[in-house]
């Protein structure tokens, strides 16, 4: 059996996150059907933003693949190497 989190509680975890990271007035969560779709705010120059909170951000040089998670970063790195 697959145990599933309730949306509401994913939602308030990601909130939770960008409010900690001072990034809600950057980005807005949607929750969509069975997915959540996180994206910057219309309007919002989201390149610049990310320049200034690239401390925030892992980043591969090879294709500027860009994640908010160390551990995803590692995993991607890993198909340069095959
Ligand atoms: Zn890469």
């Amino acid at each position: 059996m697959i145990r599933r989190l309730k949306k509401s509680v994913v939602l308030a975890a990601i909130k939770e996150f960008l409010k900690s990271k001072k990034l809600t007035e950057d980005i807005q969560v949607i929750p969509k059907d069975d997915a959540i779709i996180i994206k910057p705010r219309e309007g919002k120059e989201f390149k610049e933003n990310l320049e200034q909170k690239k401390e925030l951000f892992f980043e591969c040089s090879h294709r500027g693949f860009m994640t908010l998670y160390e551990e995803e970063l590692r995993t991607h790195k890993l198909i340069h190497y095959i």
